[in-house]
């Protein structure tokens, strides 16, 4: 597995122990040319530059670990503001708002992000004219999730490294860890870069995908003020409302039921295959994400455009595809289970 170089740009810095600089530090007093205060440090001098102790706690390590090149603060400020505007919404509730929010749900989460994202430019599920990949791929950035070529990059290792050593986003490295937490770390020089080129070559070589990359943030952003302004135009002053319940609302919801799916269906439910990673069934993480939550069968038959594999199972998101495919929009739609390894 050629995934090294990007592992390795993830491990820790390695940094001057207080060993090597309380050596130095002996060293300079013996030494025998210092002549000024500021060079030959009193005993009072020697106190101020001490090396502080090395702090050995677990959760300091464990963080030096998880962060080595420091937090993501721009993915921090977002989220909390999300969060905090997400709250906010419940005092300035409008119907308008309420039905901007559920008709984008379904356009951001499930016609962009489990059907685009993931099940089109992922997995290949499905072929569909390029026209209608770039305007879904759209419809996907409007969830503000990263951009498609990060979130293609990273879904697909984490499938290859499922709940191993290197999996973006295990519960073996904790449940908020795998739920939320995975991606505020601070990324090294490169990193991004190799992580595309490695596990999205195909998407890397797009120049739309790239420049859908390089200004994914303009997208949300700009809809957020299109939300606002003609909000307060076309419903009397509303614009807040529309923009609180259409755009941070919806997204905050739409962000735990993906992240439910790397999280809870790692950890809870039932499952229809035997494969190599923690990947369950769960009911309500399919409810809350278009069928995303049959994740157990996903991670056996990764390609397949159907992640309900049993009559009960009911997956909204293949429900589009055929949808799609009736439309004579999707061709090569991946739904066949084989024979030989159905769903007991
Ligand atoms: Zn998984
Ligand atoms: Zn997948």
């Amino acid at each position: 597995m050629n995934h090294d170089s990007a592992l390795s740009e993830m491990s820790s810095p390695s940094a001057p122990t207080s060993t090597d600089e309380g050596t130095s530090l002996r060293g300079s007093l013996a030494h025998p040319h210092f002549s000024t205060d500021r060079e030959h440090p009193t005993e009072t001098n020697v106190k101020t530059k001490r090396v502080r102790p090395e702090i050995s706690h677990p959760v300091i390590s464990s963080f030096r670990q998880r962060f080595p090149h420091g937090v993501n603060w721009y993915n921090v400020i977002w989220m909390v503001g999300m969060n905090a505007a997400a709250i906010a919404a419940f005092w300035h509730f409008s119907w308008v708002g309420l039905a901007i929010a559920v008709v984008m749900h379904w356009v951001t989460a499930c016609l962009g992000v489990t059907l685009c994202y993931h099940r089109l430019l992922t997995h290949g599920s499905l072929i569909v004219p390029a026209p209608v990949k770039y305007f879904l791929t759209l419809c996907g950035m409007l969830a503000a999730e990263g951009s498609p070529l990060f979130w293609v990059a990273t879904h697909r290792k984490h499938h290859v490294l499922s709940d191993q050593e290197g999996d973006p986003h295990t519960p073996n490295d904790g449940f908020w860890w795998s739920h939320m937490l995975w991606f505020k770390p601070k990324e090294g020089p490169g990193e991004l870069e190799a992580l595309l080129k490695r596990w999205a070559p195909d998407m890397y070589k797009d120049p739309v995908q790239r420049f859908f990359h390089k200004f994914f943030p303009v997208f949300p952003i700009v809809f957020g003020a299109m939300l606002y302004f003609g909000g307060n135009y076309f419903f009397d002053g509303l614009g807040l409302s529309c923009l609180l319940w259409g755009l941070c609302l919806r997204m905050v919801v739409g962000y735990h039921s993906t992240w439910f799916v790397n999280s809870a269906t790692h950890i809870w439910g039932y499952r229809n295959y035997e494969t190599t990673d923690r990947s369950r069934n769960l009911w309500w993480v399919a409810f809350l994400s278009y069928g995303e939550g049959w994740h157990n069968n996903h991670h056996a038959h990764q390609r397949l455009a159907r992640h309900g594999h049993k009559p009960w199972e009911i997956d909204i998101t293949y429900m589009m595809i055929r949808i799609l495919k009736a439309l004579g929009l999707a061709t090569q739609v991946q739904d066949r289970l084989p024979q030989t390894d159905h769903a007991a």
